[in-house]
């Protein structure tokens, strides 16, 4: 992990389950005392999505040096940066990223890219994924080939058993979440298209309208800098029929408070309506979501510095709770 900006460390309490129960949420960590906003960024947690992983290299460069990987000023993505914490994972899943051999999925046909994020079963090597491992409750099969979504183990981090013995990546990183309590966490992923800020599931309605209101600053940038986007989305209620998947960014929400959320960007891999980018148009796509999250957080925590000091922790409904 790579990290800008100084640590505010805050005093915790009471964990998120006793906080809630307390009514008293900040005796989980008053997050509102911090001066900076704390931003965490997960790149490939599936190791054949390399594009959040760029964008997070480029974001490095950028604080270092105020230019990014192809020598262009960023200015105002630095001076953002600069008024944060930013914690910076470019990859979650070193073992399936090492496992990636064509160092990025852009032009390659669909079952290709599928091979190489879901492995193959097959023994003839086949590149087809008929059973890919993650619909075995985030465990690969016994693969001839195993795909990147995978650690060495065969374990998705997005998909582990959470309720099991964790992933040492999970692990990980619900350890950094639980230790700085992060305003903001974001799981960087892509797909055929997008780019799209995703709604979480599990989390209150609350944490699903923030990350609304993010999506919505984000679209108008992107319409701004003539890049694809797709609109963003309703808050709404869980269900369906399978309902939506307990992932990693659902337990980032419960491991600290964090307003997570998945974003996806495409990749260039060729399919009937996928979205057409060029590569540095999938830099920009991120380095734009960096911006505009970097913004977002900087704002709402001024609108809450600006709207004075919260309910006392005295404030307790006396027949509220039992
Ligand atoms: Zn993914």
């Amino acid at each position: 992990m790579i990290t800008y900006g100084e640590l505010e460390a805050l005093p915790q309490e009471a964990n998120g389950s006793s906080a809630s129960e307390g009514r008293h949420f900040a005796t989980r960590r008053d997050k509102a005392r911090r001066d900076k906003p704390v931003l965490l960024w997960l790149g490939a947690v599936h190791g054949a999505e390399v594009e959040g992983l760029t964008g997070l290299v480029n974001l490095i460069q950028v604080m270092e040096t105020g230019v990014d990987l192809r020598g262009r000023e960023q200015p105002t993505l630095r001076a953002l940066g600069e008024r944060c914490r930013l914690l910076i994972l470019p990859c979650a899943n070193p073992d399936g990223l090492a496992r990636f051999q064509p160092r990025w999925t852009y032009g390659m046909d669909p079952a290709t890219a599928r091979y190489w994020s879901h492995g193959t079963s097959d023994d003839s090597g086949a590149q087809e994924s008929p059973d890919p491992g993650h619909l075995r409750g985030g465990i690969a099969p016994s693969q001839s080939f195993r795909g990147c979504h995978f650690n060495d183990a065969g374990v998705d981090p997005m998909q582990d058993e959470f309720f099991g013995r964790l992933s040492s990546e999970v692990g990980a990183v619900l350890q950094i979440a639980r230790d700085e309590a992060p305003d903001w966490a974001v799981s960087l992923h892509h797909t055929l298209y997008g780019p799209e800020v995703l709604r979480p599931a599990y989390v209150p309605i609350e944490v699903q309208t923030a990350v609304g209101g993010l999506a919505r600053r984000y679209v108008q940038r992107l319409a701004r800098a003539d890049l694809p986007y797709v609109p963003p989305f309703e808050p709404g209620p869980d269900g369906g029929d399978p309902p939506p998947a307990l992932d990693l960014v659902a337990l980032l929400y419960h491991a600290s408070g964090a307003t997570a959320f998945k974003f996806v960007c495409p990749c260039g891999v060729e399919a009937p309506g996928a979205t057409r980018v060029t590569p540095e148009q999938i830099l920009d796509i991120h380095l734009l979501l960096q911006e505009a999250l970097m913004e977002h957080a900087l704002q709402l925590k001024s609108d809450s510095a600006a709207s004075g000091p919260r309910r006392p922790a005295n404030a307790l409904p006396t027949s509220a709770r039992d």
